[in-house]
């Protein structure tokens, strides 16, 4: 796969989708910037790996849903790293309960946590990457985004937020060459859908077409695609990795 530049930072790389996007991005000859919150221990083993691959790593925890922490962040890789090309806004988090039920506090924690931080992101590479004049950066969203589900409203918002903001980052960042898309993953085996009861994740295997749960690695190659050159053409896309779930 062809990348121009040499830096991505991935938040949330430490499990799950992230981790896999890191190897699969290292694999690519990225230097891959790991971002964590708490996770220390999965994030230093993930960066072990992808160098005794023979890939390059750093890590770099904060918590995306701060801004000033973010901020330094980007700030940091830039300063130490001469520029950032790529950026991977995947951290995200659920807090399920039925709307009735759901508190004010319940609903902007998930909006912070999974829009306000991607914006933060989003924003902060449209200034770094603009100044060179290239740049892509992929938003992690979901299915969910796109057609709703119960106990998920707050989710749900962020998530749809979250494609309609990269429409028009996407917009924003085109006349300085900085890509926006977005990819909407359907239910993927990760911790996130560890904590789903078991009779739920059957029934929603008996809806998904190609008949399973998708694994993290099919998302992270279609991340790689749309953050590589090979999509140079492409902006302010939705790309679905669902299982066909949603067409
Ligand atoms: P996961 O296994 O729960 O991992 C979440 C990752 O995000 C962890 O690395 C976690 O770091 C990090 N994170 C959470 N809040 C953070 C914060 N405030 N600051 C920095 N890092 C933070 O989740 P996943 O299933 O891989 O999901 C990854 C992304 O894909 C999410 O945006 C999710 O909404 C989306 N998605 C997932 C599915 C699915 O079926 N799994 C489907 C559609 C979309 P720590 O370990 O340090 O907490």
């Amino acid at each position: 796969m062809d990348f121009h530049g040499a830096n991505v930072l991935v938040t949330g790389a430490s499990r799950g989708i992230g981790a896999a996007i890191a190897r699969v991005l290292a694999k690519e000859g990225l230097k891959v910037w790991i971002n964590y919150r708490t996770s220390v221990e999965a994030a230093d083993r993930l960066k072990k790996e992808i160098e005794e691959a023979g890939g390059r790593a750093a890590l770099i925890p904060f918590d995306v849903a701060n801004e000033a922490e973010f901020v330094e962040g980007i700030a940091t890789i830039v300063e130490s790293d001469g520029g950032l090309a790529y950026l991977v806004n995947n951290a995200g988090i659920t807090k399920d309960k039925l709307a009735m039920r759901m508190g004010v506090a319940d609903f902007e924690e998930v909006l912070r946590a999974n829009l306000t931080s991607a914006f933060i992101g989003c924003r902060e590479a449209l200034k770094v990457m603009g100044k060179r004049r290239f740049g892509s950066v992929v938003n992690v969203a979901s299915i969910v985004g796109e057609r709703g589900n119960p106990g998920q409203v707050n989710y749900s918002a962020s998530k749809g937020g979250m494609i309609a903001m990269t429409k028009s980052f996407a917009l924003e960042g085109a006349p300085r060459n900085v890509r926006f898309n977005v990819v909407t993953p359907g239910f993927i085996e990760t911790d996130m859908t560890q904590q789903l009861k078991e009779e739920i994740k059957e029934r929603y295997v008996e809806q998904i077409p190609l008949g399973r749960f998708g694994k993290p690695e099919e998302v992270a190659w279609a991340v790689a695609f749309l953050l590589s050159d090979h999509a140079s053409y492409i902006t302010g896309t939705t790309l679905r990795v669902n299982g066909g779930l949603y067409t």
